[in-house]
């Protein structure tokens, strides 16, 4: 069967992971990232439906989450899930962060959190929004599912705003094939937080089984020599199908499970961890060597750290000159197995299924990146030959 690169660096597990065990996960990752303890949740999505309902239950008054308006869809379900209304902030040109401006004319004395999102493992505008956050007495939730393991100024993200999530789901980096941690400095909200957990979370055997057995599956599967199976024939697929939504794994229903994590998969967790430090400084820097070469090519954006930023590397995000450009890149190199995809497919209210729950809202900027925007694998699999044939297509798109 053909190679197959996975579009994001995820680290790969061993069967050595998947002996019987239990390990207290959550503290282990508080440790290695030298945090407050982490309140582990099923998922990303979980972690925000549990930090949201604490925050509206701390200040009920509030019932309006601002996000930007090109994130991911799951988003827009959780703050639903919880009983809030999403309001949609456009991006800054060619750019994943939120226009300032913006931002400042949608928060107000409904405002009950902003969601300053680290795409990419890049590092969002965390100042900019605390600004307007605490102008109007809203909480800063930094959305860091992207992100785990990323810092600025030495502190991990999750910490700059009031508080924060990871993603542990596939394709994140360190995965139980799904899960989240929430991330609070703020001793108030870390009770709130525990609380709203004891109120929305149930053990579920049958949710148990299936993660184990997903958890496995993924262990046994991810390599290039069988990821076609699992990842590149349903691709081609949709795409042939003309639903690229359902190409990137976008195509998410209403239903948002809530339960625990079992023990063995924070046992799981707990092993591949000790690997993680070493594969995200292996990840970084390939990552830096490519970005720089990327850069050398005319009309392309390639997302960066700033100074005093260090962040982590799943994939190099990027946005070509137009559209146009943009597609006939991806013609060559989506269904090429060579780890090159798209992040989110659409702004929000551009999703079929978020109809009636995000609003529809001029956001020429948001369409613009979804428009423009590919991402590139930082896998370590993703050979220098390759990287460099990638390079050479988008250099001919770019330049067309
Ligand atoms: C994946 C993701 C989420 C949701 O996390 P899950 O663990 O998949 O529920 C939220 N925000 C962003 C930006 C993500 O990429």
């Amino acid at each position: 069967m053909a190679r197959e690169l996975p579009p994001t660096a995820g680290l790969p597990l061993r069967l050595t992971d998947l002996w019987p065990g239990r390990a207290a996960f959550a503290e282990r990752v508080a440790q290695w990232l030298g945090v407050d303890p982490l309140q582990l949740e099923c998922s990303g999505t979980a972690a925000m439906v549990v930090a949201l309902r604490a925050m509206h239950r701390l200040r009920p008054q509030r019932d309006e989450v601002i996000v930007p308006a090109w994130t991911c869809p799951l988003v827009a379900l959780a703050i639903h899930r919880a009983g809030l209304k999403p309001r949609l902030c456009d991006l800054t040109p060619n750019h994943f962060d939120m226009d300032a401006a913006q931002l400042g004319a949608l928060a107000g004395e409904r405002t009950l959190a902003i969601v300053p999102t680290h795409l990419a493992g890049r590092i969002a505008d965390v100042n900019l929004v605390l600004d307007v956050a605490h102008r109007v007495g809203a909480y800063v939730l930094e959305d860091a599912a992207q992100a785990l393991g990323a810092q600025q100024d030495g502190r991990s993200v999750g910490l700059l705003g009031d508080a924060g999530f990871f993603s542990l789901a596939v394709g994140k980096g360190l995965t139980l094939f799904e899960g989240g941690l929430l991330l609070t400095r703020d001793p108030v909200l870390r009770d709130a937080f525990a609380v709203s957990h004891d109120a929305t979370i149930r053990p579920d055997a049958r949710m148990d089984w299936q993660r184990a057995l997903e958890l496995i599956g993924y262990t046994l599967a991810y390599r290039p020599s069988l990821l076609s199976l699992a990842y590149g024939r349903p691709l081609r697929k949709a795409l042939a199908a003309n639903d690229p939504v359902a190409a990137v794994g976008d195509d998410f229903g209403p239903d948002i499970p809530l339960h625990t994590v079992s023990p063995w998969r924070q046992a799981v967790g707990s092993r591949a961890l000790k690997r993680l430090p070493a594969f995200l400084d292996a990840t970084r820097t390939q990552a830096l060597a490519r970005v720089a070469r990327l850069c050398r090519i005319p009309g392309v954006t390639v997302f960066d750290d700033a100074p005093r930023q260090r962040g982590v590397w799943p994939f190099l995000l990027l946005t070509l000159p137009s559209e146009a450009a943009r597609d006939d890149a991806l013609r060559s190199l989506w269904t090429a197995g060579v780890g090159v995809s798209r992040l989110f497919i659409h702004a929000l209210p551009d999703y079929a299924y978020l109809r009636g729950i995000v609003p529809d809202t001029p956001l020429p900027n948001a369409r613009d990146f979804a428009a423009r925007s590919l991402t590139i694998s930082n896998s370590l699999w993703l050979d220098e030959a390759t990287f460099a044939s990638i390079c050479t297509v988008l250099e001919r798109a770019a330049g067309a």
